[in-house]
């Protein structure tokens, strides 16, 4: 499909596209329902990724990256997306992309050279604790009950977060601290940076979870008790950390929606060369007209979404928040992705549970996409309020006319 990219942004995908061929996917079918990628296979991928010049493509060159903008690094995400390894591998994987934006967006530059460098090179992870247990913030951040109080030149913080991916492994977390406890809820909080081994950071337990594939990636539970950081690890300013956290979710919804449109259209294509290869009742699978119109409806539908990402994307580089085209990308590709996986796999037969082929995990990991980074319904409720306020006094008055 062609699509409006630049020059620049097509020659990196294609260079990505065929580092996945030639060396992810290899990686990819040794691991494939037996074991985790090791630190050092990690490292393999990365350093080859350096070599073809597609390594963090995202980041500016400063700091270790390749400095393009939101626009022209979307086919770069996607090609690394259809394969599980392929974001890790070029380093644009969640939550350390997000995190590292983040840094590129509010920090100082000490802390950009303390945390950000090592994590652009792959040395270092990081967390990004925001959701809360019950009782706390979930899709309702107002609800978060963390505090960072000031005491001399300390931060004293206390909570307790949970699913705070890269929770085991992390050596730096982005903390969601209430910093005011007299605003506003949707003010008063900002992010503190909590390197992992400060004392009072209790990690409880990484959370058994659906999905635990060969990036073994942990989601974990965290308690944060009379944990004290140098006033310092303020993360941009003091009391606007859901502003920030605005700015790092827009653009990490949109880059979600990018590897997984490549995960999607990655199932499509080995469940279309399965359909060819695969007879039944006197011809092959992809011949019957329900499996193509299924194949025709998915395409057509992820196009649209690609399309949806593509405009909200636009519109990020163009400096605009782009809040209504961000949830409308968020809401569409996460239900799109998750029946183009789903088609695939039932194509497949048996097979697509089976873990020779990479439908099984595409589906598994795929489903906490209508969650992660704010439910269906959020984004919904976000769209919703915004199109109802469209509606003026004048525009009822009409209404209310032709009813007498
Ligand atoms: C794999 C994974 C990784 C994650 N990584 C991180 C991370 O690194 N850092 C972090 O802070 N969090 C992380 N999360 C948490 C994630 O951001 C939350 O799951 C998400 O924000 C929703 O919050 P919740 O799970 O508390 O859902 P809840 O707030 O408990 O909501 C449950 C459900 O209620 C429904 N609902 C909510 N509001 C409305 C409404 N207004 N109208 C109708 N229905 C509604 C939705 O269906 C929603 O799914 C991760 C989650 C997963 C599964």
């Amino acid at each position: 499909m062609e699509y409006d990219d630049s020059e620049r942004a097509e020659v990196v995908a294609a260079r990505v596209d065929e580092f996945v061929d030639e060396i992810v996917i290899p990686a990819e079918r040794d691991l494939l329902g037996r074991e985790s990628i090791s630190d050092d296979g990690l490292a393999e991928l990365r350093s080859e990724a350096r070599e073809r010049d597609i390594y963090a493509p995202q980041i500016s060159t400063e700091y270790g990256g390749m400095g393009m903008d939101f626009r022209d690094v979307l086919p770069a995400f996607e090609a690394a997306g259809r394969s599980l390894l392929g974001p890790p591998a070029i380093r644009v994987d969640a939550p350390d992309e997000g995190n590292m934006h983040t840094f590129e967006l509010v920090a100082s530059e000490e802390q950009k050279d303390e945390w950000l460098r090592p994590l652009v090179a792959g040395e270092i992870r990081s967390g990004f604790c925001m959701t809360e247990p019950m009782q706390g913030g979930g899709s309702d951040p107002k609800m978060i009950r963390t505090t960072a109080e000031r005491d001399g030149d300390e931060w004293v913080i206390n909570g307790h977060k949970w699913w705070t991916t890269n929770g085991l492994e992390a050596d730096i977390f982005l903390v969601m601290a209430r910093t005011d406890l007299d605003a506003h809820p949707y003010s008063g909080c900002s992010i503190i940076l909590v390197p992992a081994n400060t004392p009072g950071v209790e990690i409880e337990r990484g959370i058994p979870h659906m999905a635990d594939d060969m990036l073994g990636t942990s989601h974990a539970e965290i308690r944060f008790e009379d944990v004290r950081v140098p006033v310092e690890n303020l993360m941009g300013e003091e009391n606007e950390g859901f502003t920030i956290a605005q700015q790092r979710l827009g653009p990490a919804r949109l880059t979600h929606c990018m590897r997984y449109s490549g995960m999607a259209q990655r199932a499509l294509d080995v469940a279309k060369a399965y359909a060819m290869e695969r007879e039944a009742f006197g011809s092959p699978i992809a011949e019957k007209q329900s499996v193509r119109f299924a194949i025709a409806e998915a395409e057509t539908e992820l196009h649209a979404a690609r399309c949806m990402v593509r405009h909200a994307a636009d519109q990020i580089t163009a400096g605009n928040q782009a809040r209504i085209e961000v949830s409308m990308s968020k809401l569409y590709t996460s239900n799109v992705v998750q029946e183009a996986i789903d088609t695939a796999m039932q194509f497949c037969g048996a097979n697509g549970i089976g873990k020779d082929l990479p439908i099984a995990d595409f589906y598994e990991n795929v489903r906490q996409f209508r969650f992660v980074d704010g439910a269906d319904e959020v984004h919904k409720r976000v769209i919703a309020r915004n199109s109802f306020s469209d509606i003026d006094d004048a525009e009822v008055a009409n209404v209310t006319r032709y009813q007498g």
